[in-house]
Protein backbone atom coordinates (compact mmCIF):
# COMPACT_ATOMS: atom_id res chain seq x y z
CA UNK A 1 0.00 0.00 0.00
CA UNK A 2 1.40 3.54 -0.91
CA UNK A 3 0.37 6.44 1.98
CA UNK A 4 -0.52 10.00 1.44
CA UNK A 5 -1.25 12.58 3.57
CA UNK A 6 -3.86 14.99 1.75
CA UNK A 7 -4.30 18.14 3.72
CA UNK A 8 -1.32 20.30 4.61
CA UNK A 9 -0.16 23.92 5.53
CA UNK A 10 3.19 25.90 4.93
CA UNK A 11 4.33 28.94 6.44
CA UNK A 12 4.93 30.45 3.38
CA UNK A 13 1.76 30.12 2.03
CA UNK A 14 -0.82 29.78 4.99
CA UNK A 15 -0.82 32.55 7.60
CA UNK A 16 -1.31 29.96 10.08
CA UNK A 17 1.20 27.88 8.42
CA UNK A 18 4.38 27.52 10.70
CA UNK A 19 6.83 25.23 9.04
CA UNK A 20 8.61 25.99 5.64
CA UNK A 21 7.22 24.08 2.66
CA UNK A 22 10.60 21.61 2.42
CA UNK A 23 10.96 20.72 6.53
CA UNK A 24 8.13 18.57 5.71
CA UNK A 25 10.00 16.42 3.35
CA UNK A 26 12.22 14.23 6.13
CA UNK A 27 9.92 13.64 8.29
CA UNK A 28 7.44 12.67 6.23
CA UNK A 29 9.46 10.32 4.43
CA UNK A 30 11.30 8.83 7.19
CA UNK A 31 7.93 7.66 8.50
CA UNK A 32 6.73 5.83 5.39
CA UNK A 33 4.80 8.01 3.47
CA UNK A 34 4.80 7.83 -0.30
CA UNK A 35 3.84 11.48 -1.05
CA UNK A 36 2.03 14.49 0.67
CA UNK A 37 -0.53 17.23 -0.84
CA UNK A 38 0.37 20.44 0.17
CA UNK A 39 -3.25 22.31 0.42
CA UNK A 40 -2.14 25.84 1.71
CA UNK A 41 -5.17 28.14 2.20
CA UNK A 42 -6.45 29.83 -0.56
CA UNK A 43 -7.40 33.88 -1.67
CA UNK A 44 -10.74 33.70 0.74
CA UNK A 45 -9.40 31.46 3.92
CA UNK A 46 -6.43 32.01 5.83
CA UNK A 47 -4.15 32.68 2.76
CA UNK A 48 -1.13 34.23 3.59
CA UNK A 49 0.17 36.52 0.31
CA UNK A 50 -1.55 39.89 0.43
CA UNK A 51 -4.78 39.73 -1.46
CA UNK A 52 -4.27 43.38 -2.75
CA UNK A 53 -1.65 41.79 -5.25
CA UNK A 54 -1.81 41.48 -8.72
CA UNK A 55 -3.24 37.75 -9.58
CA UNK A 56 -0.07 36.43 -10.93
CA UNK A 57 1.79 37.79 -7.98
CA UNK A 58 -0.97 35.99 -5.65
CA UNK A 59 -0.75 33.54 -7.28
CA UNK A 60 3.46 33.26 -7.32
CA UNK A 61 3.64 33.63 -3.53
CA UNK A 62 0.79 31.34 -3.10
CA UNK A 63 2.43 28.44 -5.06
CA UNK A 64 5.36 29.18 -2.96
CA UNK A 65 5.34 27.07 -0.05
CA UNK A 66 4.13 24.40 -1.95
CA UNK A 67 7.45 24.73 -4.43
CA UNK A 68 9.71 25.04 -1.56
CA UNK A 69 8.37 21.31 -0.62
CA UNK A 70 8.53 19.96 -4.50
CA UNK A 71 12.20 21.26 -4.70
CA UNK A 72 13.08 19.05 -1.55
CA UNK A 73 11.01 16.62 -2.69
CA UNK A 74 12.78 16.18 -6.06
CA UNK A 75 15.65 15.98 -4.26
CA UNK A 76 14.99 13.59 -1.91
CA UNK A 77 12.63 11.30 -4.36
CA UNK A 78 9.97 11.78 -2.34
CA UNK A 79 6.47 12.98 -4.19
CA UNK A 80 4.62 16.39 -3.39
CA UNK A 81 1.78 16.97 -5.05
CA UNK A 82 -0.34 20.37 -5.32
CA UNK A 83 -3.84 21.52 -3.66
CA UNK A 84 -5.93 24.23 -2.57
CA UNK A 85 -8.06 24.73 0.29
CA UNK A 86 -10.60 27.04 -0.49
CA UNK A 87 -12.90 28.79 2.64
CA UNK A 88 -16.57 30.33 2.04
CA UNK A 89 -18.30 30.65 5.17
CA UNK A 90 -16.37 28.79 7.56
CA UNK A 91 -17.11 25.63 4.76
CA UNK A 92 -13.79 24.73 3.17
CA UNK A 93 -12.90 22.56 0.37
CA UNK A 94 -9.59 20.63 -0.41
CA UNK A 95 -9.02 20.91 -4.36
CA UNK A 96 -7.06 18.50 -6.23
CA UNK A 97 -6.10 18.01 -10.18
CA UNK A 98 -5.68 21.96 -10.91
CA UNK A 99 -1.96 23.76 -10.83
CA UNK A 100 -0.62 26.82 -10.62
CA UNK A 101 -1.02 27.60 -14.47
CA UNK A 102 -4.38 27.02 -13.83
CA UNK A 103 -4.90 29.44 -11.07
CA UNK A 104 -2.87 32.23 -13.15
CA UNK A 105 -5.38 31.79 -16.19
CA UNK A 106 -8.45 32.30 -14.12
CA UNK A 107 -8.02 35.27 -12.17
CA UNK A 108 -11.87 35.86 -11.76
CA UNK A 109 -11.67 33.22 -9.09
CA UNK A 110 -11.64 35.94 -6.66
CA UNK A 111 -15.27 36.32 -6.40
CA UNK A 112 -15.94 32.59 -7.09
CA UNK A 113 -18.92 30.83 -5.53
CA UNK A 114 -19.21 27.28 -4.04
CA UNK A 115 -20.92 26.75 -7.84
CA UNK A 116 -18.82 28.30 -9.53
CA UNK A 117 -15.64 26.37 -7.76
CA UNK A 118 -16.94 22.69 -8.11
CA UNK A 119 -17.68 23.87 -11.89
CA UNK A 120 -14.26 25.49 -13.27
CA UNK A 121 -12.34 23.07 -11.23
CA UNK A 122 -14.97 19.96 -12.95
CA UNK A 123 -14.28 21.85 -16.26
CA UNK A 124 -9.94 21.11 -15.71
CA UNK A 125 -10.77 17.62 -14.55
CA UNK A 126 -10.18 18.34 -11.21
CA UNK A 127 -12.28 17.78 -7.84
CA UNK A 128 -13.09 19.36 -5.09
CA UNK A 129 -13.42 17.35 -1.11
CA UNK A 130 -15.15 19.16 1.41
CA UNK A 131 -12.38 19.45 4.25
CA UNK A 132 -13.55 18.55 8.38
CA UNK A 133 -17.68 19.25 7.17
CA UNK A 134 -18.99 19.14 10.99
CA UNK A 135 -15.85 21.20 12.18
CA UNK A 136 -17.24 23.64 15.56
CA UNK A 137 -14.93 26.65 16.09
CA UNK A 138 -15.43 29.99 17.63
CA UNK A 139 -15.37 31.43 14.11
CA UNK A 140 -17.84 29.27 12.98
CA UNK A 141 -22.08 30.42 13.53
CA UNK A 142 -23.63 27.81 11.29
CA UNK A 143 -22.03 24.32 9.69
CA UNK A 144 -22.35 24.34 5.82
CA UNK A 145 -22.70 20.96 3.65
CA UNK A 146 -21.47 21.85 0.52
CA UNK A 147 -23.17 18.32 -0.97
CA UNK A 148 -23.65 19.81 -4.01
CA UNK A 149 -20.22 21.35 -4.75
CA UNK A 150 -18.22 18.62 -3.97
CA UNK A 151 -16.98 15.05 -4.84
CA UNK A 152 -16.45 13.83 -1.24
CA UNK A 153 -15.64 14.43 2.30
CA UNK A 154 -12.59 14.78 4.46
CA UNK A 155 -14.09 12.35 6.74
CA UNK A 156 -11.35 12.23 9.05
CA UNK A 157 -9.19 15.52 9.96
CA UNK A 158 -6.65 14.17 13.02
CA UNK A 159 -6.24 17.47 13.22
CA UNK A 160 -9.61 18.01 14.43
CA UNK A 161 -11.99 17.01 17.57
CA UNK A 162 -12.79 13.16 16.97
CA UNK A 163 -16.61 14.08 17.38
CA UNK A 164 -16.80 15.89 14.11
CA UNK A 165 -15.20 12.92 12.61
CA UNK A 166 -18.00 10.65 13.95
CA UNK A 167 -20.55 12.85 12.73
CA UNK A 168 -19.02 13.19 9.40
CA UNK A 169 -18.76 9.74 8.92
CA UNK A 170 -22.20 9.33 9.78
CA UNK A 171 -23.11 12.05 6.82
CA UNK A 172 -20.85 10.06 4.49
CA UNK A 173 -22.51 6.97 4.64
CA UNK A 174 -26.00 8.21 4.59
CA UNK A 175 -25.20 10.16 1.03
CA UNK A 176 -22.48 7.35 -0.52
CA UNK A 177 -20.02 9.70 -0.53
CA UNK A 178 -16.52 9.37 -1.24
CA UNK A 179 -14.53 10.29 1.55
CA UNK A 180 -10.46 10.41 2.55
CA UNK A 181 -8.52 11.51 5.53
CA UNK A 182 -6.07 14.12 6.36
CA UNK A 183 -3.89 16.07 9.37
CA UNK A 184 -4.21 19.39 8.71
CA UNK A 185 -0.68 19.30 9.67
CA UNK A 186 0.58 23.60 10.16
CA UNK A 187 3.50 22.25 12.13
CA UNK A 188 6.10 19.76 11.80
CA UNK A 189 6.37 19.16 15.81
CA UNK A 190 2.28 18.40 15.58
CA UNK A 191 3.37 15.33 13.25
CA UNK A 192 3.01 11.87 14.66
CA UNK A 193 1.64 8.38 14.83
CA UNK A 194 -1.71 9.71 14.97
CA UNK A 195 -1.89 11.43 11.75
CA UNK A 196 -4.61 10.56 9.57
CA UNK A 197 -3.42 9.15 5.81
CA UNK A 198 -4.90 7.50 3.10
CA UNK A 199 -3.48 4.62 1.36
CA UNK A 200 -4.06 2.95 -2.13
CA UNK A 201 -2.40 0.17 -3.58
CA UNK A 202 -1.45 1.62 -6.90
CA UNK A 203 0.94 5.05 -6.10
CA UNK A 204 -0.72 8.18 -7.05
CA UNK A 205 1.51 9.63 -10.18
CA UNK A 206 -0.02 13.68 -9.57
CA UNK A 207 -2.44 15.27 -8.42
CA UNK A 208 -4.63 15.00 -11.52
CA UNK A 209 -4.40 11.21 -11.23
CA UNK A 210 -5.71 11.62 -7.54
CA UNK A 211 -8.72 13.71 -9.04
CA UNK A 212 -9.42 11.09 -11.56
CA UNK A 213 -10.06 8.70 -8.87
CA UNK A 214 -11.95 10.38 -6.98
CA UNK A 215 -14.13 11.14 -10.05
CA UNK A 216 -14.14 7.20 -10.45
CA UNK A 217 -15.41 6.99 -7.35
CA UNK A 218 -12.00 4.59 -6.55
CA UNK A 219 -12.07 4.92 -2.50
CA UNK A 220 -8.95 4.75 -1.12
CA UNK A 221 -8.05 2.58 2.41
CA UNK A 222 -8.63 5.65 5.62
CA UNK A 223 -6.08 5.03 7.91
CA UNK A 224 -6.01 6.67 11.56
CA UNK A 225 -6.11 5.83 14.96
CA UNK A 226 -8.30 2.13 15.64
CA UNK A 227 -9.71 3.86 18.86
CA UNK A 228 -10.20 7.82 17.28
CA UNK A 229 -13.72 6.77 17.54
CA UNK A 230 -14.12 5.10 20.80
CA UNK A 231 -16.50 5.65 23.39
CA UNK A 232 -17.80 8.93 21.25
CA UNK A 233 -21.62 10.12 21.09
CA UNK A 234 -22.36 12.01 18.83
CA UNK A 235 -24.04 15.63 19.16
CA UNK A 236 -24.38 18.55 17.33
CA UNK A 237 -23.41 21.96 18.43
CA UNK A 238 -24.56 24.39 15.99
CA UNK A 239 -27.63 25.31 13.48
CA UNK A 240 -26.59 23.28 10.12
CA UNK A 241 -26.94 23.99 6.41
CA UNK A 242 -27.11 21.58 3.26
CA UNK A 243 -26.37 22.72 0.17
CA UNK A 244 -28.88 19.50 -1.68
CA UNK A 245 -30.58 20.72 -4.59
CA UNK A 246 -31.07 24.21 -3.12
CA UNK A 247 -30.29 25.37 0.49
CA UNK A 248 -32.23 23.75 3.55
CA UNK A 249 -31.42 24.19 7.38
CA UNK A 250 -30.96 20.55 8.71
CA UNK A 251 -32.81 19.76 12.06
CA UNK A 252 -30.41 18.37 14.70
CA UNK A 253 -32.72 15.48 14.77
CA UNK A 254 -31.89 14.46 11.41
CA UNK A 255 -27.94 14.33 11.67
CA UNK A 256 -28.70 12.43 14.65
CA UNK A 257 -30.93 10.04 12.38
CA UNK A 258 -28.27 9.77 10.12
CA UNK A 259 -25.68 8.68 13.42
CA UNK A 260 -28.34 5.98 14.12
CA UNK A 261 -28.71 4.82 11.42
CA UNK A 262 -24.22 4.66 10.67
CA UNK A 263 -25.12 2.51 14.47
CA UNK A 264 -23.26 5.25 16.24
CA UNK A 265 -23.95 6.57 19.53
CA UNK A 266 -26.03 9.47 19.61
CA UNK A 267 -27.11 11.86 22.54
CA UNK A 268 -30.21 11.52 23.85
CA UNK A 269 -32.11 14.54 24.75
CA UNK A 270 -33.62 14.83 28.15
CA UNK A 271 -37.51 16.19 28.17
CA UNK A 272 -37.75 19.29 30.99
CA UNK A 273 -41.35 20.05 32.20
CA UNK A 274 -42.84 23.29 33.51
CA UNK A 275 -45.76 24.10 35.39
CA UNK A 276 -46.71 27.43 36.96
CA UNK A 277 -50.26 27.43 39.14
CA UNK A 278 -52.25 30.58 40.01
CA UNK A 279 -54.28 29.48 42.92
CA UNK A 280 -57.52 30.43 43.67
CA UNK A 281 -56.79 31.48 47.21
CA UNK A 282 -52.90 31.85 47.17
CA UNK A 283 -52.94 32.15 51.03
CA UNK A 284 -49.36 31.29 52.33
CA UNK A 285 -50.78 27.97 54.10
CA UNK A 286 -52.49 26.85 50.62
CA UNK A 287 -49.19 27.18 48.33
CA UNK A 288 -47.40 25.38 51.03
CA UNK A 289 -50.04 22.61 51.08
CA UNK A 290 -50.15 22.44 47.24
CA UNK A 291 -46.27 22.69 47.36
CA UNK A 292 -45.82 19.42 49.39
CA UNK A 293 -48.91 17.31 47.15
CA UNK A 294 -46.68 18.10 43.94
CA UNK A 295 -43.31 17.61 45.89
CA UNK A 296 -44.84 14.11 46.55
CA UNK A 297 -44.36 12.95 43.30
CA UNK A 298 -40.97 12.48 44.05
CA UNK A 299 -40.32 8.69 44.83
CA UNK A 300 -43.71 7.80 43.98
CA UNK A 301 -43.21 8.39 40.07
CA UNK A 302 -40.49 6.49 38.82
CA UNK A 303 -39.99 8.33 35.44
CA UNK A 304 -39.00 11.99 36.85
CA UNK A 305 -35.18 11.62 37.14
CA UNK A 306 -35.06 15.25 39.03
CA UNK A 307 -38.16 17.22 40.51
CA UNK A 308 -38.31 20.90 41.82
CA UNK A 309 -41.13 22.87 43.33
CA UNK A 310 -40.88 26.42 44.19
CA UNK A 311 -43.22 29.35 45.68
CA UNK A 312 -43.37 32.64 45.07
CA UNK A 313 -42.32 35.49 46.87
CA UNK A 314 -42.58 38.25 44.96
CA UNK A 315 -46.33 38.66 43.95
CA UNK A 316 -46.09 40.83 41.29
CA UNK A 317 -49.00 41.13 39.08
CA UNK A 318 -47.47 38.59 36.39
CA UNK A 319 -46.40 36.39 39.54
CA UNK A 320 -47.91 32.57 39.34
CA UNK A 321 -47.99 31.04 42.74
CA UNK A 322 -46.07 27.68 42.58
CA UNK A 323 -43.77 26.24 39.96
CA UNK A 324 -43.66 22.57 39.41
CA UNK A 325 -40.57 21.63 37.26
CA UNK A 326 -39.76 18.05 36.36
CA UNK A 327 -36.75 16.20 34.04
CA UNK A 328 -37.82 12.79 32.01
CA UNK A 329 -35.69 11.00 29.74
CA UNK A 330 -37.27 12.10 26.80
CA UNK A 331 -40.74 12.47 24.91
CA UNK A 332 -42.21 8.81 25.81
CA UNK A 333 -41.17 9.40 29.51
CA UNK A 334 -43.20 12.27 29.77
CA UNK A 335 -46.21 10.70 27.96
CA UNK A 336 -45.80 8.00 30.79
CA UNK A 337 -45.37 11.07 33.94
CA UNK A 338 -48.84 12.56 32.25
CA UNK A 339 -50.42 8.80 32.60
CA UNK A 340 -49.20 8.02 36.01
CA UNK A 341 -51.62 6.80 38.34
CA UNK A 342 -50.38 8.73 41.25
CA UNK A 343 -49.82 11.87 39.22
CA UNK A 344 -52.99 11.53 37.64
CA UNK A 345 -55.37 9.86 41.08
CA UNK A 346 -53.95 12.06 43.54
CA UNK A 347 -51.64 14.76 42.13
CA UNK A 348 -53.42 16.40 39.15
CA UNK A 349 -57.06 16.13 41.10
CA UNK A 350 -55.70 18.41 43.39
CA UNK A 351 -54.04 20.78 41.60
CA UNK A 352 -57.30 21.01 39.17
CA UNK A 353 -59.62 21.97 42.56
CA UNK A 354 -57.06 23.94 44.05
CA UNK A 355 -55.91 25.64 40.66
CA UNK A 356 -57.00 28.86 39.16
CA UNK A 357 -55.46 28.80 35.92
CA UNK A 358 -51.74 27.24 34.88
CA UNK A 359 -49.21 28.05 32.19
CA UNK A 360 -47.11 25.15 31.00
CA UNK A 361 -43.80 24.24 28.88
CA UNK A 362 -41.98 21.38 27.63
CA UNK A 363 -38.22 21.83 25.75
CA UNK A 364 -34.97 19.61 25.90
CA UNK A 365 -32.09 19.96 27.26
ZN1 LIG B 1 -4.91 26.83 8.90
ZN1 LIG C 1 -6.50 23.04 6.44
Amino acid sequence: MYRYEMHMHTGESSKCGVTPGKEYIEIFKSRGYDGIFITDHFYHGNTRPERSLPWDEYVNAYCRGYEEAKAEGDKQNFKVFFGIEENFEGDEYLIYGVDKEWLLAHPEIRNWTREEMYNLVHAHGGCVIQAHPFRDRNYITKIHLGLDYCDGIEAVNTGNKPVEDYIALAYAKKFGLFTITGSDTHHKSRISDSNGAIAYEKPIESTYDFAKRVLAKDQPALLFPADRLENLTAKVMLPVVIFENGQREVEEAEVLSWCREARYEVEEKRVKHIVCFKLKNPSEVNCRTAADVLRSMKGKVEMLEDIQVGVDFLHSGRSYDVVLEVVVKDKAALEAYQNHPYHVDVVKKFMHEARESSVSMDYYI
